[in-house]
């Protein structure tokens, strides 16, 4: 509850109400978003502060879409026909929520969540990265406590700020299509920042990454998004095949050219069906 105040309390409060109903015979099984996460190792899981503020409160980055990174991994495993600890990708979950994911032989090393959803990619309401200075120099200037400048990165910020219009992608597109300013350049923030990850992942994972992942609302469903992502990846070897991706929405499959080094895949992600089998795992148990 400490660390994660707006999502635990509601959680065992699910868990509470669902024992109250079934009694305490009926098993109950809590898979959490930061799991797939504890893998990484200490350099990226670290804030550079004093060390002792990670002993003492466990301050850390935690990372959070674990089930559908997972997901994506074992799917990817399943479709190549390969084994889950052999996969080296990238996968991007984009939704309201944004992380990126570095996964070396199965395993997560580094994502783009930190201690809490906040930090990494420009997410709907979510700034992502940003200065720890911009906090006090919000206090200062416009006179706000910390928790409204929490709130104002989390809920007023990302392609709602910048844009001023919406969280939704779809409705963005169809605004920076006629021409809004502000709709153009979140679109354009967001496209470089996943970027700028999708190429610091490459040297995460010391150029053995086979293919980059796209799932969530956004890279299950938009073609721009994806094709504005990997925009001048060339030189890294990660080239879209443009009719492909056009022609891929909502389903599993390629949209990488031919004689693209990296193979860049859309795969619906399953957070229920994890959720389901890591639950019949643990009840069988
Ligand atoms: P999620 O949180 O995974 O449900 O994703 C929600 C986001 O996906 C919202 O920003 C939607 O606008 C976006 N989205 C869903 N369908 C599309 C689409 N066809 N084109 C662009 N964005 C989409």
């Amino acid at each position: 509850v400490d660390l994660a105040p707006l999502h635990n309390p509601p959680a065992l409060a699910a868990i509470r109400a669902t024992q109250a109903l079934l009694g305490p015979g009926i098993p109950q099984v809590a898979v959490f978003d930061t799991a797939f996460h504890q893998t990484l190792p200490e350099r990226s899981f670290l804030y550079a502060i004093p060390y002792e503020l990670y002993q003492r409160h466990r301050l850390r980055r935690y990372g959070f879409h674990g089930t559908s990174h997972r997901y994506l991994k074992s799917h990817y495993a399943s479709l190549k026909g390969i084994a889950a600890s052999r996969v080296n990708i990238i996968t991007m979950h984009l939704g309201n929520g944004c992380s990126a994911a570095a996964i070396q032989e199965g395993k997560s090393i580094d994502t783009s969540m930190g201690l809490t959803p906040l930090e990494g990619l420009v997410m709907g309401s979510r700034s992502g990265d940003i200065d720890a200075s911009v906090v006090k120099f919000l206090a200062s200037k416009e006179n706000l406590t910390v928790e409204a400048i929490d709130h104002l990165l989390n809920s007023s910020s990302g392609l709602l700020g910048v844009s001023g219009i919406t969280n939704d992608m779809r409705d963005l597109q169809h605004d920076a299509g006629e021409g809004n300013h502000r709709a153009e350049v979140a679109i354009d923030m967001f496209c470089y920042r996943a970027r700028k990850y999708l190429a610091a992942y490459l040297a995460v994972l010391e150029g053995k990454a086979e293919a980059v992942i796209f799932a969530g609302g956004i890279g299950e469903n938009s073609a721009t998004i994806r094709a504005g992502i990997c925009k001048g990846m060339e030189w890294a070897g990660i080239k879209i095949d443009e009719a492909k991706n056009q022609a891929l929405n909502g389903r599993d499959g390629s949209i990488g050219a031919t004689d693209s080094r990296i193979d860049v895949m859309v795969i619906p992600t399953n957070e229920e069906l994890m959720i389901a089998r890591d639950t019949a795992r643990c009840v069988a148990a």
